[in-house]
């Protein structure tokens, strides 16, 4: 038999570390912060075991342990289920098909998506300043491309023109839909009342309670753009993509929706 060049061989063993690097990588980044953290350690350490007693030829130990690893892909999917939803839910988001060509967006049906028209943000800003005047808890979710309303439940259907005082009638204590999340499509105000799934992340600020929570479990299981206003300190929170940004400016507010619900427009226009 022929032997393989050292250098030939070197060079693939040199990709095949890099393609796995890159995939424990990007697996330890969309676990980071989450309960599931402590279980990919757990199973890269039995894999890491398992290899060793593979070469050590330790038969049975490496027989249970393969039988283990077998069964554990499945559970792994089932564990994960979370973090794998919110990484396909990505895939098809903007950093991938904001640099897409402009007719795959088009033929996606992406292209020229109306994010990008100038929307009633200062209704918004003012009714979240009034809730905060008011002493108010408020939490507002802006859907970009999945729909949030399959991921929340009990919510009451409004759909109403987006106003000020419409926000802040909604998340008045008196009203039976404040305990909860509205959510707002453009100018329209679509539903109200809506529970979100609460985030498990352990690298939340202490003081976050359930509401600002629930703000950053709808951001990682959909692409939605979510607001908060701190009933106890009125600060407004910005939260996108699992990222919970404290302390926002209300001046600032339409700025940072601009650009973080129409990067998908604005790549495809360049
Ligand atoms: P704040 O700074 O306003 O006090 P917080 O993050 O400390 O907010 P809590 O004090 O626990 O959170 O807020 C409780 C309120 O948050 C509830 O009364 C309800 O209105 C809202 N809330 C709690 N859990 C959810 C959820 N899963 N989905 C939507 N709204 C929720
Ligand atoms: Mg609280």
């Amino acid at each position: 038999m022929i032997e393989q060049p050292a250098l030939f061989f070197g060079l693939w063993q040199l990709l095949d570390i890099l393609a796995v690097a890159i995939i424990l990588y990007q697996l330890y980044r969309l676990t980071r912060g989450t309960a599931a953290i402590r279980i990919f350690i757990g199973v890269l350490a039995i894999y890491l075991v398992y290899q060793i007693v593979d070469a050590l030829e330790m038969r049975m130990l490496a027989e249970i342990m393969g039988q283990f690893i077998g069964v554990g892909v499945i559970a792994l999917l089932i564990v994960f289920q979370q973090e794998l939803r919110q990484f396909l839910l990505l895939i098809g988001n903007r950093q991938v098909m904001g640099s897409a060509p402009k007719w795959l967006q088009k033929w996606l049906g992406r292209a020229g998506h109306s994010d990008s028209n100038p929307s009633p943000w200062t209704e918004l800003k003012e009714g979240l300043e009034e809730c905060r005047r008011r002493q108010l808890g408020a939490l507002v979710v802006i859907p970009r491309d999945a729909d949030p309303s399959t991921v929340a439940t009990g919510w009451s259907a409004v759909d109403a023109q987006l106003s000020a005082a419409l926000i802040v009638a909604l998340f008045e204590k008196a009203s039976p839909l404040h305990d909860g999340a509205a959510c707002i499509d453009r100018n329209r105000i679509r539903w109200a009342g809506g529970i979100l799934p609460v985030s498990g992340r352990m690298d939340l600020p202490s003081q976050c309670g359930t509401r600002h929570r629930a703000a950053v479990g709808i951001s990682e299981q959909t692409d939605a753009v979510v607001l908060v206003v701190s009933e106890e300190t009125g600060s407004l929170s910005f939260v996108h993509e699992g990222r919970l940004d404290q302390g926002v400016s209300f001046d600032r507010l339409s700025e940072r929706l601009e650009a973080a619900l129409s990067v998908a427009s604005k790549a495809t226009d360049q």
